[in-house]
Protein backbone atom coordinates (compact mmCIF):
# COMPACT_ATOMS: atom_id res chain seq x y z
CA UNK A 1 0.00 0.00 0.00
CA UNK A 2 1.10 3.78 -1.14
CA UNK A 3 2.78 5.60 1.93
CA UNK A 4 1.14 8.62 2.10
CA UNK A 5 1.81 11.80 4.39
CA UNK A 6 0.49 12.90 7.74
CA UNK A 7 -2.56 14.99 7.39
CA UNK A 8 -2.62 17.52 10.35
CA UNK A 9 -4.34 15.88 12.64
CA UNK A 10 -2.50 12.71 12.70
CA UNK A 11 0.53 15.55 13.12
CA UNK A 12 -1.34 16.86 16.28
CA UNK A 13 -2.35 13.68 17.94
CA UNK A 14 1.24 12.17 16.86
CA UNK A 15 2.93 15.35 18.93
CA UNK A 16 0.43 15.20 21.82
CA UNK A 17 1.38 11.86 22.23
CA UNK A 18 4.74 12.15 22.21
CA UNK A 19 4.56 15.08 24.31
CA UNK A 20 2.78 12.50 26.63
CA UNK A 21 -0.11 15.15 27.33
CA UNK A 22 -2.36 12.36 26.12
CA UNK A 23 -1.86 8.62 27.11
CA UNK A 24 -4.27 7.43 24.67
CA UNK A 25 -6.43 9.66 22.81
CA UNK A 26 -10.52 9.46 22.68
CA UNK A 27 -12.72 10.73 19.30
CA UNK A 28 -16.35 10.52 18.74
CA UNK A 29 -18.62 10.64 15.51
CA UNK A 30 -21.98 12.76 16.18
CA UNK A 31 -24.35 12.48 13.81
CA UNK A 32 -27.63 14.09 14.10
CA UNK A 33 -30.63 11.11 13.88
CA UNK A 34 -32.28 13.58 11.35
CA UNK A 35 -31.13 11.33 7.98
CA UNK A 36 -29.37 8.89 6.34
CA UNK A 37 -25.81 9.66 6.43
CA UNK A 38 -23.90 10.39 3.01
CA UNK A 39 -20.33 10.86 1.66
CA UNK A 40 -19.36 13.73 4.17
CA UNK A 41 -20.02 11.71 6.76
CA UNK A 42 -18.39 8.82 5.50
CA UNK A 43 -15.12 11.09 5.51
CA UNK A 44 -15.65 11.86 8.88
CA UNK A 45 -16.16 8.58 10.54
CA UNK A 46 -13.19 7.41 8.36
CA UNK A 47 -11.17 10.23 10.36
CA UNK A 48 -12.48 9.56 13.37
CA UNK A 49 -12.33 5.99 13.78
CA UNK A 50 -9.04 5.95 11.40
CA UNK A 51 -7.45 7.95 14.08
CA UNK A 52 -7.96 5.88 16.55
CA UNK A 53 -7.65 2.74 14.82
CA UNK A 54 -4.40 3.92 13.70
CA UNK A 55 -3.07 5.33 16.95
CA UNK A 56 -4.72 3.22 19.98
CA UNK A 57 -7.69 4.84 21.96
CA UNK A 58 -11.33 4.45 21.14
CA UNK A 59 -14.32 6.53 19.43
CA UNK A 60 -17.74 6.61 20.16
CA UNK A 61 -20.90 6.59 18.57
CA UNK A 62 -23.15 9.41 19.55
CA UNK A 63 -26.33 10.25 18.79
CA UNK A 64 -26.42 14.15 18.97
CA UNK A 65 -30.39 14.17 19.35
CA UNK A 66 -30.83 17.55 21.21
CA UNK A 67 -32.94 18.75 18.64
CA UNK A 68 -36.35 16.77 19.45
CA UNK A 69 -38.57 17.82 15.93
CA UNK A 70 -36.47 16.79 13.16
CA UNK A 71 -35.53 13.52 14.41
CA UNK A 72 -36.21 9.63 14.32
CA UNK A 73 -35.72 6.14 15.31
CA UNK A 74 -35.75 5.11 11.80
CA UNK A 75 -32.68 7.26 11.16
CA UNK A 76 -30.89 5.68 14.14
CA UNK A 77 -30.94 2.41 13.08
CA UNK A 78 -29.98 3.35 9.58
CA UNK A 79 -26.76 5.31 11.26
CA UNK A 80 -25.68 2.17 13.07
CA UNK A 81 -26.13 -0.13 9.91
CA UNK A 82 -24.06 2.19 7.59
CA UNK A 83 -20.93 2.78 9.91
CA UNK A 84 -20.70 -1.28 10.86
CA UNK A 85 -21.50 -1.70 6.93
CA UNK A 86 -18.02 0.60 6.66
CA UNK A 87 -16.34 -1.75 8.57
CA UNK A 88 -16.20 -0.01 12.23
CA UNK A 89 -17.01 -0.39 15.65
CA UNK A 90 -17.72 2.06 18.01
CA UNK A 91 -16.68 1.49 21.79
CA UNK A 92 -20.15 2.86 22.92
CA UNK A 93 -23.03 3.64 21.86
CA UNK A 94 -24.47 6.89 23.26
CA UNK A 95 -26.91 9.96 23.13
CA UNK A 96 -26.81 13.76 23.92
CA UNK A 97 -30.46 13.37 25.30
CA UNK A 98 -29.40 10.98 28.20
CA UNK A 99 -26.74 13.90 29.56
CA UNK A 100 -30.24 16.23 29.33
CA UNK A 101 -30.22 16.10 33.51
CA UNK A 102 -26.35 16.62 33.54
CA UNK A 103 -26.99 19.77 31.25
CA UNK A 104 -29.45 20.58 32.99
CA UNK A 105 -27.60 20.66 36.30
CA UNK A 106 -24.37 22.50 34.51
CA UNK A 107 -26.28 24.93 33.12
CA UNK A 108 -27.70 25.74 37.18
CA UNK A 109 -23.99 26.09 37.87
CA UNK A 110 -23.25 28.39 35.30
CA UNK A 111 -27.01 30.35 36.90
CA UNK A 112 -24.88 29.82 40.61
CA UNK A 113 -21.88 31.69 39.24
CA UNK A 114 -23.43 34.29 38.32
CA UNK A 115 -22.78 33.33 34.32
CA UNK A 116 -26.45 32.55 33.14
CA UNK A 117 -29.37 34.23 32.91
CA UNK A 118 -32.88 33.87 31.99
CA UNK A 119 -34.34 36.31 29.03
CA UNK A 120 -37.96 36.99 28.04
CA UNK A 121 -37.11 39.36 24.84
CA UNK A 122 -38.26 37.57 22.06
CA UNK A 123 -35.67 36.12 19.23
CA UNK A 124 -35.80 39.62 17.29
CA UNK A 125 -35.28 41.84 20.15
CA UNK A 126 -32.27 39.57 20.77
CA UNK A 127 -30.79 39.87 17.41
CA UNK A 128 -31.38 43.49 17.61
CA UNK A 129 -29.36 44.10 21.26
CA UNK A 130 -26.59 42.02 19.99
CA UNK A 131 -25.43 44.55 17.37
CA UNK A 132 -23.61 44.07 14.25
CA UNK A 133 -20.04 42.84 13.88
CA UNK A 134 -18.44 45.85 14.32
CA UNK A 135 -21.00 47.91 16.82
CA UNK A 136 -21.04 46.71 20.28
CA UNK A 137 -24.29 44.78 21.70
CA UNK A 138 -26.26 46.09 24.84
CA UNK A 139 -27.54 43.96 27.55
CA UNK A 140 -31.27 44.39 28.51
CA UNK A 141 -32.34 44.29 32.03
CA UNK A 142 -32.87 40.57 31.90
CA UNK A 143 -29.64 40.40 32.30
CA UNK A 144 -29.60 42.55 35.91
CA UNK A 145 -31.80 39.44 37.33
CA UNK A 146 -30.40 37.89 40.78
CA UNK A 147 -29.09 34.25 41.00
CA UNK A 148 -31.93 33.59 42.85
CA UNK A 149 -34.45 34.35 40.56
CA UNK A 150 -33.09 33.13 37.67
CA UNK A 151 -32.45 29.74 39.36
CA UNK A 152 -36.51 29.78 40.08
CA UNK A 153 -37.13 30.80 36.49
CA UNK A 154 -34.98 27.84 34.84
CA UNK A 155 -36.71 25.99 37.57
CA UNK A 156 -40.00 26.98 36.13
CA UNK A 157 -38.97 26.70 32.43
CA UNK A 158 -38.35 23.10 32.94
CA UNK A 159 -41.43 22.42 34.72
CA UNK A 160 -43.78 23.75 31.62
CA UNK A 161 -44.87 27.02 33.21
CA UNK A 162 -44.22 29.13 29.82
CA UNK A 163 -45.04 28.59 26.17
CA UNK A 164 -42.43 27.80 23.35
CA UNK A 165 -40.20 30.98 22.95
CA UNK A 166 -41.50 32.95 25.87
CA UNK A 167 -38.24 33.02 27.68
CA UNK A 168 -34.64 31.62 27.29
CA UNK A 169 -31.13 30.77 29.29
CA UNK A 170 -28.52 32.88 28.19
CA UNK A 171 -24.77 32.75 29.09
CA UNK A 172 -23.25 35.85 29.87
CA UNK A 173 -20.24 36.43 28.09
CA UNK A 174 -19.59 39.67 26.14
CA UNK A 175 -21.91 41.38 24.53
CA UNK A 176 -19.30 43.77 23.13
CA UNK A 177 -17.15 40.41 21.92
CA UNK A 178 -15.83 41.02 18.03
CA UNK A 179 -17.14 37.08 17.87
CA UNK A 180 -21.11 37.49 17.44
CA UNK A 181 -21.40 33.53 19.08
CA UNK A 182 -19.56 35.01 22.67
CA UNK A 183 -22.54 38.26 22.51
CA UNK A 184 -24.25 36.48 25.27
CA UNK A 185 -25.41 33.11 23.49
CA UNK A 186 -28.22 31.03 24.36
CA UNK A 187 -27.81 27.83 25.97
CA UNK A 188 -31.65 26.76 26.55
CA UNK A 189 -34.40 27.12 24.68
CA UNK A 190 -38.62 26.17 25.19
CA UNK A 191 -39.87 23.50 23.25
CA UNK A 192 -43.11 21.46 23.88
CA UNK A 193 -42.54 18.97 21.51
CA UNK A 194 -41.90 14.68 21.74
CA UNK A 195 -38.54 13.45 21.89
CA UNK A 196 -38.35 10.26 19.96
CA UNK A 197 -36.33 9.17 23.25
CA UNK A 198 -37.21 11.15 26.45
CA UNK A 199 -40.66 11.48 25.02
CA UNK A 200 -42.18 14.16 27.40
CA UNK A 201 -39.69 14.30 29.96
CA UNK A 202 -38.24 17.62 28.49
CA UNK A 203 -40.11 20.73 27.23
CA UNK A 204 -36.67 22.51 27.23
CA UNK A 205 -33.83 21.05 25.26
CA UNK A 206 -30.47 22.80 24.86
CA UNK A 207 -28.60 24.09 22.19
CA UNK A 208 -26.41 22.20 20.06
CA UNK A 209 -23.42 25.06 21.26
CA UNK A 210 -24.42 23.96 25.13
CA UNK A 211 -24.35 20.45 24.31
CA UNK A 212 -21.73 19.38 22.20
CA UNK A 213 -18.95 20.62 24.07
CA UNK A 214 -20.29 19.29 27.24
CA UNK A 215 -21.23 15.55 25.67
CA UNK A 216 -17.64 15.44 24.65
CA UNK A 217 -16.41 16.66 28.16
CA UNK A 218 -18.85 14.15 30.14
CA UNK A 219 -17.18 11.21 27.43
CA UNK A 220 -13.41 12.63 28.20
CA UNK A 221 -12.92 13.17 24.17
CA UNK A 222 -9.32 14.16 23.51
CA UNK A 223 -10.13 14.97 20.55
CA UNK A 224 -12.87 16.77 19.32
CA UNK A 225 -13.15 16.79 15.67
CA UNK A 226 -15.85 19.17 13.08
CA UNK A 227 -16.13 21.01 10.06
CA UNK A 228 -14.82 24.26 9.51
CA UNK A 229 -18.39 26.12 9.69
CA UNK A 230 -17.65 25.55 13.71
CA UNK A 231 -14.46 27.53 14.04
CA UNK A 232 -16.47 30.55 15.50
CA UNK A 233 -18.25 28.69 18.15
CA UNK A 234 -14.29 27.04 19.33
CA UNK A 235 -14.45 30.20 21.68
CA UNK A 236 -17.86 29.03 23.66
CA UNK A 237 -16.76 25.15 23.42
CA UNK A 238 -13.87 26.52 25.50
CA UNK A 239 -15.69 29.48 27.18
CA UNK A 240 -17.83 26.92 28.54
CA UNK A 241 -15.47 23.92 29.37
CA UNK A 242 -13.19 26.68 31.45
CA UNK A 243 -16.14 28.13 33.46
CA UNK A 244 -17.88 24.52 34.01
CA UNK A 245 -14.18 23.15 35.36
CA UNK A 246 -14.96 20.24 33.61
CA UNK A 247 -12.86 17.79 31.83
CA UNK A 248 -10.99 19.97 28.74
CA UNK A 249 -11.91 18.49 25.48
CA UNK A 250 -10.56 19.94 22.41
CA UNK A 251 -12.01 21.04 19.29
CA UNK A 252 -10.31 20.59 15.62
CA UNK A 253 -11.63 21.41 12.45
CA UNK A 254 -11.26 20.38 9.15
CA UNK A 255 -12.95 21.31 5.99
CA UNK A 256 -16.63 19.66 4.33
CA UNK A 257 -16.03 16.97 2.15
CA UNK A 258 -18.48 17.71 -1.41
CA UNK A 259 -18.91 15.65 -4.40
CA UNK A 260 -19.44 17.33 -8.06
CA UNK A 261 -22.57 16.34 -9.41
CA UNK A 262 -24.75 15.67 -6.45
CA UNK A 263 -25.57 17.55 -3.09
CA UNK A 264 -24.75 17.19 0.11
CA UNK A 265 -27.04 18.21 3.18
CA UNK A 266 -29.58 16.16 4.32
CA UNK A 267 -32.32 18.70 3.56
CA UNK A 268 -31.79 19.02 0.34
CA UNK A 269 -31.29 14.98 -0.02
CA UNK A 270 -34.72 14.46 2.21
CA UNK A 271 -36.27 17.26 -0.06
CA UNK A 272 -35.06 14.74 -3.06
CA UNK A 273 -36.63 11.70 -1.12
CA UNK A 274 -39.88 13.69 -0.28
CA UNK A 275 -40.79 14.88 -3.37
CA UNK A 276 -39.87 11.62 -5.03
CA UNK A 277 -37.31 12.86 -7.10
CA UNK A 278 -35.40 9.65 -6.58
CA UNK A 279 -36.81 5.91 -4.88
CA UNK A 280 -35.80 6.60 -1.02
CA UNK A 281 -32.61 7.15 0.68
CA UNK A 282 -30.67 4.23 -0.69
CA UNK A 283 -31.66 4.74 -4.23
CA UNK A 284 -28.21 4.07 -5.85
CA UNK A 285 -28.20 7.47 -7.85
CA UNK A 286 -27.98 9.06 -3.62
CA UNK A 287 -24.66 10.06 -2.59
CA UNK A 288 -25.73 8.55 0.89
CA UNK A 289 -24.01 5.25 2.32
CA UNK A 290 -27.18 2.90 1.60
CA UNK A 291 -27.38 4.84 -1.54
CA UNK A 292 -23.77 3.53 -2.80
CA UNK A 293 -24.20 -0.04 -1.22
CA UNK A 294 -27.03 -0.66 -2.68
CA UNK A 295 -25.03 0.87 -6.03
CA UNK A 296 -22.74 -2.01 -5.19
CA UNK A 297 -19.92 -0.03 -3.95
CA UNK A 298 -17.82 -1.99 -1.58
CA UNK A 299 -16.63 -0.41 2.26
CA UNK A 300 -13.06 -1.11 0.85
CA UNK A 301 -13.15 1.32 -1.79
CA UNK A 302 -14.96 4.01 0.07
CA UNK A 303 -12.72 3.59 2.76
CA UNK A 304 -9.64 3.91 0.35
CA UNK A 305 -11.11 6.86 -1.34
CA UNK A 306 -11.49 8.84 1.94
CA UNK A 307 -7.41 7.67 3.18
CA UNK A 308 -6.03 8.66 0.05
CA UNK A 309 -7.96 11.76 -0.85
CA UNK A 310 -7.11 12.66 3.20
CA UNK A 311 -8.22 15.73 4.75
CA UNK A 312 -8.21 19.31 4.42
CA UNK A 313 -8.55 22.98 5.70
CA UNK A 314 -10.44 24.80 2.95
CA UNK A 315 -13.94 23.19 1.77
CA UNK A 316 -13.40 21.19 -1.46
CA UNK A 317 -15.31 19.54 -4.00
CA UNK A 318 -13.61 16.23 -5.29
CA UNK A 319 -14.59 15.11 -8.39
CA UNK A 320 -17.29 11.86 -8.46
CA UNK A 321 -15.27 10.31 -10.94
CA UNK A 322 -12.19 9.47 -8.75
CA UNK A 323 -14.47 7.86 -5.96
CA UNK A 324 -15.24 5.87 -8.98
CA UNK A 325 -11.80 4.97 -9.96
CA UNK A 326 -11.52 3.30 -6.62
CA UNK A 327 -14.75 1.37 -6.65
CA UNK A 328 -13.47 -0.11 -10.61
CA UNK A 329 -10.04 -0.81 -8.80
CA UNK A 330 -11.45 -2.64 -6.03
CA UNK A 331 -13.94 -3.97 -7.87
CA UNK A 332 -11.45 -5.31 -10.55
CA UNK A 333 -10.53 -7.65 -8.12
CA UNK A 334 -13.06 -9.24 -6.47
CA UNK A 335 -15.87 -9.43 -9.53
CA UNK A 336 -16.70 -12.53 -11.11
CA UNK A 337 -17.33 -12.28 -14.86
CA UNK A 338 -20.21 -13.49 -16.36
CA UNK A 339 -21.68 -13.07 -19.68
CA UNK A 340 -25.10 -10.65 -20.32
CA UNK A 341 -26.02 -9.56 -23.62
CA UNK A 342 -28.17 -6.46 -23.27
CA UNK A 343 -29.93 -6.23 -27.13
CA UNK A 344 -29.33 -9.16 -28.39
CA UNK A 345 -29.67 -10.43 -32.16
CA UNK A 346 -29.85 -14.00 -32.87
CA UNK A 347 -26.44 -15.44 -34.15
CA UNK A 348 -27.36 -19.41 -36.16
CA UNK A 349 -24.18 -21.23 -36.14
CA UNK A 350 -25.15 -23.50 -39.24
CA UNK A 351 -22.62 -26.05 -39.06
CA UNK A 352 -22.78 -26.69 -35.03
CA UNK A 353 -24.29 -30.30 -34.73
CA UNK A 354 -25.87 -29.20 -31.44
CA UNK A 355 -25.56 -32.17 -29.58
CA UNK A 356 -28.50 -34.29 -27.76
CA UNK A 357 -27.16 -32.73 -24.42
CA UNK A 358 -24.82 -29.70 -24.19
CA UNK A 359 -21.64 -28.48 -24.72
CA UNK A 360 -20.07 -26.97 -22.01
CA UNK A 361 -17.51 -24.72 -22.03
CA UNK A 362 -15.11 -23.63 -19.43
CA UNK A 363 -14.66 -19.86 -18.34
CA UNK A 364 -12.72 -18.19 -15.83
CA UNK A 365 -14.25 -16.58 -13.37
CA UNK A 366 -11.95 -13.66 -12.27
CA UNK A 367 -8.51 -12.98 -14.60
CA UNK A 368 -7.63 -10.66 -11.86
CA UNK A 369 -7.61 -13.30 -9.19
CA UNK A 370 -6.16 -16.74 -9.44
CA UNK A 371 -8.37 -18.52 -7.05
CA UNK A 372 -11.22 -17.38 -8.48
CA UNK A 373 -12.10 -20.08 -10.50
CA UNK A 374 -13.68 -21.40 -13.23
CA UNK A 375 -17.62 -21.71 -14.39
CA UNK A 376 -19.25 -24.08 -17.00
CA UNK A 377 -20.95 -21.85 -19.74
CA UNK A 378 -23.33 -23.96 -21.67
CA UNK A 379 -22.69 -23.33 -25.66
CA UNK A 380 -25.27 -24.16 -28.32
CA UNK A 381 -26.16 -23.49 -32.01
CA UNK A 382 -28.24 -20.88 -31.15
CA UNK A 383 -26.54 -17.81 -29.51
CA UNK A 384 -27.19 -14.04 -28.77
CA UNK A 385 -24.50 -11.49 -29.25
CA UNK A 386 -24.77 -7.38 -28.62
CA UNK A 387 -26.51 -5.77 -31.79
CA UNK A 388 -24.04 -2.82 -31.52
CA UNK A 389 -21.26 -5.98 -32.15
CA UNK A 390 -22.69 -6.64 -35.76
CA UNK A 391 -22.25 -3.85 -38.67
CA UNK A 392 -23.45 -4.48 -42.06
CA UNK A 393 -20.98 -2.09 -43.71
CA UNK A 394 -17.76 -1.68 -41.39
CA UNK A 395 -15.02 0.73 -42.07
CA UNK A 396 -11.82 -0.81 -41.85
CA UNK A 397 -10.13 -1.54 -38.62
CA UNK A 398 -13.85 -2.78 -37.40
CA UNK A 399 -13.08 -6.11 -35.51
CA UNK A 400 -16.08 -7.04 -34.52
CA UNK A 401 -18.65 -9.23 -36.89
CA UNK A 402 -19.21 -8.27 -40.34
CA UNK A 403 -20.39 -9.81 -43.29
CA UNK A 404 -17.39 -11.93 -44.12
CA UNK A 405 -15.62 -11.26 -40.82
CA UNK A 406 -14.08 -13.56 -38.08
CA UNK A 407 -14.34 -13.12 -34.28
CA UNK A 408 -13.99 -15.00 -31.24
CA UNK A 409 -17.06 -15.81 -29.00
CA UNK A 410 -15.28 -15.43 -25.78
CA UNK A 411 -14.23 -18.85 -24.06
CA UNK A 412 -15.55 -20.38 -27.11
CA UNK A 413 -14.96 -21.00 -30.61
CA UNK A 414 -14.22 -18.54 -33.98
CA UNK A 415 -17.48 -18.19 -36.03
CA UNK A 416 -17.52 -16.23 -39.43
CA UNK A 417 -20.35 -14.22 -40.71
CA UNK A 418 -21.84 -16.18 -43.83
CA UNK A 419 -25.39 -14.22 -44.36
CA UNK A 420 -27.74 -11.51 -43.07
CA UNK A 421 -31.08 -12.08 -42.26
CA UNK A 422 -33.53 -8.72 -42.13
CA UNK A 423 -37.23 -8.01 -41.79
CA UNK A 424 -39.29 -5.63 -44.24
CA UNK A 425 -38.05 -2.80 -42.55
CA UNK A 426 -34.45 -3.67 -43.04
CA UNK A 427 -34.03 -4.67 -39.52
CA UNK A 428 -31.51 -7.43 -38.54
CA UNK A 429 -33.72 -10.11 -37.29
CA UNK A 430 -30.99 -12.71 -37.46
CA UNK A 431 -26.90 -13.86 -38.30
CA UNK A 432 -26.28 -16.96 -39.90
CA UNK A 433 -22.50 -18.06 -39.38
CA UNK A 434 -20.57 -20.94 -39.77
CA UNK A 435 -17.91 -21.96 -36.46
CA UNK A 436 -14.47 -23.17 -37.06
CA UNK A 437 -14.24 -26.62 -34.84
CA UNK A 438 -10.73 -27.25 -34.11
CA UNK A 439 -10.48 -23.16 -32.52
CA UNK A 440 -12.06 -23.81 -29.16
CA UNK A 441 -10.19 -21.37 -26.70
CA UNK A 442 -7.69 -23.07 -24.22
CA UNK A 443 -7.05 -25.66 -27.41
CA UNK A 444 -6.88 -23.88 -30.42
CA UNK A 445 -5.22 -25.36 -33.42
CA UNK A 446 -6.95 -23.21 -35.91
CA UNK A 447 -3.66 -21.11 -36.23
CA UNK A 448 -6.54 -18.12 -37.43
CA UNK A 449 -5.83 -15.27 -35.42
CA UNK A 450 -8.53 -12.67 -35.13
CA UNK A 451 -8.92 -9.32 -33.30
CA UNK A 452 -12.07 -8.99 -31.73
CA UNK A 453 -13.74 -11.10 -28.98
CA UNK A 454 -17.51 -11.14 -27.91
CA UNK A 455 -19.54 -11.80 -24.92
CA UNK A 456 -22.84 -14.05 -26.14
CA UNK A 457 -25.16 -16.22 -24.35
CA UNK A 458 -26.80 -19.66 -25.50
CA UNK A 459 -30.70 -18.75 -26.41
CA UNK A 460 -32.01 -21.66 -24.95
CA UNK A 461 -29.89 -21.46 -21.63
CA UNK A 462 -30.39 -17.59 -21.14
CA UNK A 463 -32.41 -16.39 -18.67
CA UNK A 464 -33.60 -13.03 -18.30
CA UNK A 465 -32.85 -9.80 -15.94
CA UNK A 466 -33.61 -5.97 -15.43
CA UNK A 467 -30.64 -3.92 -15.52
CA UNK A 468 -30.76 -0.53 -14.49
CA UNK A 469 -28.44 1.83 -15.09
CA UNK A 470 -27.40 5.46 -13.63
CA UNK A 471 -26.02 8.22 -15.11
CA UNK A 472 -25.32 11.38 -12.65
CA UNK A 473 -28.43 12.63 -10.77
CA UNK A 474 -27.47 16.38 -11.27
CA UNK A 475 -26.76 17.53 -15.12
CA UNK A 476 -24.23 20.64 -13.18
CA UNK A 477 -21.02 20.11 -11.06
CA UNK A 478 -22.00 22.25 -8.53
CA UNK A 479 -26.10 22.25 -8.26
CA UNK A 480 -26.24 23.90 -4.73
CA UNK A 481 -24.01 26.98 -6.58
CA UNK A 482 -26.52 27.53 -9.20
CA UNK A 483 -29.06 29.87 -9.59
CA UNK A 484 -32.46 29.29 -8.56
CA UNK A 485 -33.48 25.72 -6.76
CA UNK A 486 -30.55 23.08 -6.50
CA UNK A 487 -33.68 20.89 -8.08
CA UNK A 488 -33.74 22.75 -11.56
CA UNK A 489 -30.88 20.55 -12.01
CA UNK A 490 -31.81 17.46 -11.67
CA UNK A 491 -30.85 14.98 -14.32
CA UNK A 492 -34.17 13.83 -16.07
CA UNK A 493 -31.93 10.96 -17.47
CA UNK A 494 -30.07 9.37 -14.73
CA UNK A 495 -31.98 6.16 -14.95
CA UNK A 496 -32.33 4.24 -17.76
CA UNK A 497 -34.19 0.72 -17.51
CA UNK A 498 -33.46 -2.46 -19.71
CA UNK A 499 -36.35 -4.21 -18.69
CA UNK A 500 -34.93 -8.32 -19.84
CA UNK A 501 -31.42 -8.41 -21.02
CA UNK A 502 -30.36 -12.18 -21.65
CA UNK A 503 -27.45 -13.76 -18.81
CA UNK A 504 -25.79 -16.75 -18.90
CA UNK A 505 -27.11 -19.50 -16.72
CA UNK A 506 -24.47 -19.25 -13.91
CA UNK A 507 -26.35 -15.67 -13.09
CA UNK A 508 -29.33 -17.52 -11.41
CA UNK A 509 -27.27 -18.30 -8.19
CA UNK A 510 -26.13 -14.41 -7.21
CA UNK A 511 -26.07 -13.48 -4.06
CA UNK A 512 -26.26 -9.57 -2.69
CA UNK A 513 -22.81 -9.76 -1.49
CA UNK A 514 -21.18 -10.94 -4.61
CA UNK A 515 -19.99 -8.34 -7.15
CA UNK A 516 -20.04 -8.91 -10.90
CA UNK A 517 -18.37 -7.93 -14.23
CA UNK A 518 -20.72 -8.13 -17.00
CA UNK A 519 -17.85 -9.01 -19.69
CA UNK A 520 -16.97 -5.91 -21.56
CA UNK A 521 -20.42 -4.14 -19.77
CA UNK A 522 -19.08 -2.86 -16.41
CA UNK A 523 -19.55 -3.99 -12.57
CA UNK A 524 -23.05 -4.95 -11.36
CA UNK A 525 -24.34 -6.44 -7.90
CA UNK A 526 -27.84 -7.77 -7.33
CA UNK A 527 -30.78 -4.71 -6.68
CA UNK A 528 -32.93 -5.89 -3.38
CA UNK A 529 -35.92 -5.39 -5.73
CA UNK A 530 -35.17 -8.81 -7.34
CA UNK A 531 -37.11 -11.36 -6.23
CA UNK A 532 -38.46 -15.00 -7.49
CA UNK A 533 -40.01 -13.50 -10.48
CA UNK A 534 -36.98 -11.94 -11.39
CA UNK A 535 -34.01 -10.54 -10.88
CA UNK A 536 -32.78 -6.79 -11.51
CA UNK A 537 -29.50 -5.70 -11.52
CA UNK A 538 -27.60 -2.32 -10.71
CA UNK A 539 -24.69 -0.80 -12.70
CA UNK A 540 -22.42 0.37 -10.16
CA UNK A 541 -20.17 1.34 -12.46
CA UNK A 542 -18.48 1.40 -15.89
CA UNK A 543 -15.39 -1.02 -16.73
CA UNK A 544 -13.55 2.93 -18.24
CA UNK A 545 -14.30 6.21 -16.93
CA UNK A 546 -16.27 6.79 -20.32
CA UNK A 547 -18.34 9.45 -18.37
CA UNK A 548 -17.80 12.74 -20.82
CA UNK A 549 -19.52 16.30 -19.65
P1 LIG B 1 -25.85 17.90 6.92
O1 LIG B 1 -25.65 19.27 6.42
O2 LIG B 1 -25.79 16.89 5.83
O3 LIG B 1 -27.08 17.77 7.76
P2 LIG B 1 -24.44 17.86 9.38
O4 LIG B 1 -23.06 18.31 9.65
O5 LIG B 1 -25.53 18.70 9.92
O6 LIG B 1 -24.58 17.60 7.84
P3 LIG B 1 -24.36 15.78 11.30
O7 LIG B 1 -25.28 14.65 11.50
O8 LIG B 1 -24.32 16.82 12.35
O9 LIG B 1 -24.68 16.41 9.89
O10 LIG B 1 -22.90 15.24 11.01
C1 LIG B 1 -22.20 14.33 11.82
C2 LIG B 1 -20.74 14.54 11.62
O11 LIG B 1 -20.39 14.39 10.24
C3 LIG B 1 -20.33 15.94 12.03
O12 LIG B 1 -19.17 15.86 12.83
C4 LIG B 1 -20.05 16.64 10.74
O13 LIG B 1 -19.03 17.56 10.90
C5 LIG B 1 -19.64 15.50 9.79
N1 LIG B 1 -20.01 15.84 8.42
C6 LIG B 1 -21.23 16.09 7.93
N2 LIG B 1 -21.17 16.41 6.62
C7 LIG B 1 -19.87 16.37 6.26
C8 LIG B 1 -19.15 16.60 5.05
N3 LIG B 1 -19.78 16.98 3.93
N4 LIG B 1 -17.82 16.44 5.06
C9 LIG B 1 -17.19 16.07 6.17
N5 LIG B 1 -17.79 15.84 7.36
C10 LIG B 1 -19.12 15.98 7.40
MG1 LIG C 1 -24.53 18.72 12.97
MG1 LIG D 1 -27.49 19.41 9.38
Amino acid sequence: KEERSLNFLEEIIEADLASGKYKTIMTRFPPEPNGYLHMGHATSICLNFGLTKKYGGSTNLRFDDTNPVTEDTEYVESIKNDIKWLGFEWANELYASDYFEQLYNMAVTLIKKGLAYVDDSSSEAIAEQKGTPTQAGRRNEYAERSIEENLQLFADMRAGKYKDGEKVLRAKVDMASPNMLMRDPLLYRIKHAHHHRTGDTWCIYPMYDFAHGQSDSIEKITHSICTLEFVPHRELYDWLIKKLEIYPSHQYEFARRNLTYTVMSKRKLLQLVNEKHVAGWDDPRMPTISGMRRRGYTPESIREFCDRIGIAKRDNVVDISLLEFFVREDLNKRAQRRMVVFDPVKVVITNYADPDGEELLTSENNPEDPNGGTREVPFSNEIYIEREDFMENPPKKYFRLAPGQMVRLKSAYIIKCEEVIKDENGTVTELRCTYIPESKSGSDTSGIQVKGTLHWVSVKHAITAEIREYDRLFKVEDPSSEEGDFKEYINPDSLKVIRAAYAEPALKNAHYDERFQFVRKGYFVLDKDSSTSGMVFNKTVGLKDGWKA
